[in-house]
This record gives structure tokens, sequence and C-alpha cells, in this order.
């Protein structure tokens, strides 16, 4: 073959016009600050309009478009349309704000480009310094390993895989759970997230290896029950091998009694993982820290960034006390992974022997952002809001005739329904659900809806960062108008 002819353009996908790139991106940034500084102007979500829809429906690009064209297609039809978690009024499932700061990491983030699977480079230093900035919050001992991963459903795979590994050392790995001479099972409140259901299917235990441990009527787990339960599957065969604990059940808010989980898993050798995907921010308040006392003797840890201490999306966290085993459960020996004493190969030990991923992004560059940036005291003041503005909620939904509060609000999460007038023919459940579509759609805030105690609840959960008490009020208004207008239409 020739050598291709040296006047032939060997072209990049660097810009043409790097001013003119550059301009765009200024006017971007400018652009993305007027979003975000009048969020509040705008409704908490709106759904996407067909011809937006239409417009994002297009054909595999083939050919290049004009990055001025892009950034105008999603000036119009993407940005006006968000989940709504940046809006002060979004109260749905649990969802953090984001901080303008975290965004500006972000930006940096994808500038750089970095691949953090391992090697040596300035990212993993920052990984490993935000990893041992969890470790020290949470109380773990300073020699435990951790993963910045996508969120808490990820760490809660990966620290189940570990305990996996440890019921037979070394040959889950190569044999499966067949290496277990009994079938293995582990133990979650009944209130636990889905999330610890699906790690158990994924890692090849099925999802009835899970027992769930019946709730007392604060919705934490009964311990009792728990031990009786280990004990019965014992005698049928069973190998309990883990016991996962909610710091902060999805439902309620409800922490489970760590420190009761945490003597029995001692007494009994089992494995045990807390979920503390939201509940985790509370470590970052004084007066809310006891509730999570005995998180420190977890085996392993799993929580969010992006949820309450508003790391932008996404950015969960693992945490495993024992860094042999973690280590254990997925480092593997590969000459093109080869660790060197010199040059870029080096920096061992490497992310990638800690979870399944070999690349992986500078996720850890808006963890280390933001927390520098605002500092945890100040992160832990929004948590103690958002408990006092549920309170609040709280107080004002209780001191109206017929409005009921369905679960204790012991944190940031109320639950509450409407009772229709009785000869309004109106079924509760549909009521409850009629009135968070209603107040969804009006654009004036999101709640959610949750069944508590066999009834449908609107459930209201701030973890949020710009809400203020004027933004409950003006919910309250708007829960209040849409069951006006529901009993004026009656029954469907
Ligand atoms: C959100 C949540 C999860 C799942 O976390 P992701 O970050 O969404 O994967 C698990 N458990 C609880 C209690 C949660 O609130």
């Amino acid at each position: 073959m020739n050598p291709p002819e040296s006047d032939v353009p060997e072209r990049t996908l660097d810009p043409e016009d790097w001013s003119e790139t550059r301009r765009l991106g200024h006017e971007l940034l400018d652009e993305l600050f007027d979003w975000l500084e009048t969020v509040r102007e705008r409704p908490a979500w709106q759904p996407v309009p067909a011809d937006a829809r239409t417009r994002l429906d297009v054909p595999l690009p083939y050919e290049s478009t004009g990055i001025a064209e892009i950034l105008a297609d999603l000036k119009q039809d993407i940005l006006p349309y968000p989940t709504g978690n940046v809006h002060p009024r979004f109260f749905g499932w649990v969802h953090g704000t984001g901080t303008v700061e975290g965004a500006l990491a972000e930006l940096a983030a994808g500038f750089m480009n970095c691949n953090v699977g391992g090697r040596e480079h300035a990212a993993v230093y920052v990984e490993r310094q935000v990893i041992a900035w969890l470790t020290e919050l949470f109380g773990f001992p300073q020699d435990s390993t951790g993963l910045l991963v996508s969120g808490t459903s990820m760490a809660t795979v990966l620290g189940l895989a570990v305990a996996r590994e440890r019921v037979a050392p070394g040959k889950v790995r190569s044999e499966g759970v067949a290496a277990s001479p009994r079938p293995l099972v582990a133990y979650a409140s009944a209130e636990a997230h889905v999330s610890v259901r699906k790690a158990l299917e994924l890692l090849g235990l099925g999802g009835n290896a899970l027992r769930r441990v019946p709730v007392d009527e604060s919705f934490r787990m009964d311990p009792r029950v728990l031990m009786e339960m280990v004990a019965a599957d014992r005698s049928a065969g069973y190998e309990p091998f883990c016991v996962v604990g909610t710091a902060g059940t999805v439902t309620t808010g409800a922490i489970d009694d760590l420190a009761a989980v945490a003597d029995i898993c001692s007494a009994e050798g089992l494995w045990l993982h807390v979920d503390a995907a939201f509940g985790g921010a509370l470590m970052l308040c004084e007066d809310l820290r006891p509730g999570l006392a005995g998180i420190e003797r977890a085996d392993s840890l799993a929580f969010d960034l992006h949820k309450w201490m508003h790391v932008p999306y996404d950015a969960g966290c693992v945490l495993v006390r024992d860094a042999e085993a973690h280590r254990a459960t997925f480092s593997a020996d590969r000459d093109y992974l080869s660790r060197f004493e010199r040059g870029t190969g080096a920096g061992d030990p490497w992310y990638t022997d800690f979870g399944p991923e070999l690349s992986r992004g500078f996720r850890a560059l808006k963890v280390w952002v933001t927390l520098r940036a605002h500092g945890l005291d100040r992160l832990g003041e929004m948590v103690e809001k958002n408990c006092e503005q549920a309170a609040y909620l709280a107080a004002r939904v209780a001191e109206r005739d017929g409005w009921v509060v369905a679960a204790p609000v012991g944190l940031n999460i109320i639950c509450f329904r409407v009772e229709p007038p009785a000869d309004s023919g109106l079924d509760p459940d549909e009521l409850s659900r009629e009135i968070v579509m209603r107040v969804q759609e009006s654009g004036v805030a999101v709640p959610s809806t949750v069944e508590v105690g066999g009834h449908v609840c609107i459930r209201v959960a701030i973890t949020n960062h710009r809400t203020q008490r004027a933004d409950l009020d003006l919910f309250l208004d708007a829960v209040e108008a849409a069951c006006r207008d529901i009993l004026e239409d009656g029954p469907q």
C-alpha cells in the first residue's frame, strides 16, 4: 500500500473554527445560568409537547449538523422540559436538587474526559480523597475501600457481591452460587427498597432469597422477628448470609435500629449491608446523626450523593469495611491491565479492582467540588431545614378537616390523604391519585403517591435545598384547589 498523499488533510473532530465554537459555549453557559437562576418562575413540571417529541425523533445522523443548530434544538425542545427536581416545589419520590458548582464540575470533567478505572493521574487522587472523606464521615475504619458508582442500586449490587463472595471465599467467583453448600438467603425489612431484591436477582440468588422482615408501627424492621427468621431458615436448610438494614425508607423515611441489627449480625456471623440512599445525609447533622447509630458497624454501605447531598446526577457510593474482601471480589490480572512502578500504568490499586467496570468517568470531581464549595455544615443545614419543613407541612395538614397524616413524620417525608365527603361517591384512593395528577399537571408542584397501610397517599419528600416554607403553602393551596375541582367534577 502506498503511503497517503501528504497534501490530503488529516481531519480531527476538533472545531474548525475554535473561536466561534468558544463563543457558542460561552453563550450556552450564560443561558444555563439564566435558566437556573429563574427556575422558580417556571412550572415545577410540564409535559413534553407533541411537537417537541416529534422534533426529538430524528433519523440516525450520518451527516454532521452544526453545533449552533444543535444547541438551538437543546434550548427549544429539551431544556424547557426537565424532570423538575431543580425546582423549589419538586417533592416527588426522592430527588436531589443539584448545585451550580456541581454543574461546573461536570463541565470541567467533560473537558478533561478522564478515565478513572485506574492508572496514574490526578482524577484518581480526587476519587481517593472523596472516598477518604466519606469513610471518615460515616465512621468507617480508615483502611476501608470504596467506589463511586451510578447510585445506591448499583452500590447495593456491589456490597452484596462482596457479601456473597465471603460465603465461600475464592470459590463463588469461579463456581458461582453453587459454591455455597446450601441456598443463600438475605434479610431486609418489608419496607426495604426494591433495589435490594434486584441486586439478589442479578447476583444469581433469585428474588425469593430475600426474606422480608415485618416492621413495627414506625415502619422499622423488627429485630426480634429477624432473629426468629434466621433461626427458622437455618433449621430449614438455608444459608443466611446477609442482612440489609435501611437508613431512611423510601415510603416514610423510617430508619431501622441499626445497632440492634448490627448486634444480631455479629452474633450470627452475618454480613451487614446498609442502604442509606438518602438517609446517610443525616450524618451531616449533629442533631440527627444519632438516629443512624450503628451505621459505622456495617460491612458494606450504599448511599447516594445525588439525593440529599445535591451532587448532580449520577453519583452514589459503596464503602466496604474489609478492603481485602472488596478487592478479592473484583480484581483480575490481565497483562493489558498490568501495574507498574512508574509511568502511566502506576497508581495501584486501581478502581477497576473494586467493581465490575473498567472505564469509569470522573464522577469524583463533582463530589469533590460540591462538598468543598458548600461545606458539610451547610449541606447539613439543608437536611435539617427539609426535616423542619416536613414537620411544618404535617402540622398544616393536620389542622385541616378531613386531612389525615398517614405515617409518623420522623424525617423529611410526609404521607397524607384527604378523606372525601361521605356523600361524594369518591373513592379515597382515587382521590389521592387524582389530586397528585392535577397538582403535577398544574405545574405548581410535584408530589407523588405511595401506599401506606393499604391506602394510597399523597407523598411529599423534601430533599430540596431550594424549598422555602412559602412553597409548601403554595403546594397546600394547589392540593385544596385540586380537591375542590375534583369534588365539583364528581366521580368519573
Ligand atoms: C433512591 C433509593 C434507592 C436507589 O438508589 P438509586 O440511586 O436510585 O439507585 C435505594 N434505596 C433507597 C432507600 C432509596 O431512597
